[in-house]
């Protein structure tokens, strides 16, 4: 991943269908996410994973280190998850859902509560 600069916009569609000038990646050309819809740091959801295993804890499920371990590695595998120029947190939440609930058997509602 290269660090996205942009001096250029051109014409992009967004939410709701409107079409605004955008501005994108002189480099790559991916148009930057300026939405209220932004993304976040790995960190925020290394935290949430800890809250998580407080609150199943309470409830009598532990989560192992290991389990963390591996939720934590493939979302550092997947391409783009921190790139917070074009990402936006609703697309993290989706994915980070979906990797947690491989290897923690634990509803959505629980889930989307701690995010
Ligand atoms: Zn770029």
């Amino acid at each position: 991943m290269h660090y996205h600069i942009s001096n250029k916009k051109d014409w992009a569609k967004i939410q709701n269908g409107i079409i605004k000038l955008h501005p994108y990646c002189n480099e790559c050309g991916v148009f930057k996410n300026v939405s209220s819809d932004r993304g976040k740091k790995i960190g925020y959801f290394v935290n949430t994973l800890s809250k998580l295993k407080k609150i199943l804890g309470n409830k009598g499920y532990r989560i192992s280190d290991v389990q963390i371990r591996l939720i934590l590695k493939e979302l550092s595998e997947v391409e783009g998850f921190e790139d917070t120029w074009w990402i936006t947190y609703s697309k993290q939440k989706e994915i980070f859902i979906s990797i947690i609930r491989k290897y923690i058997k634990v509803s959505k509602e629980i889930l989307e509560s701690v995010l």
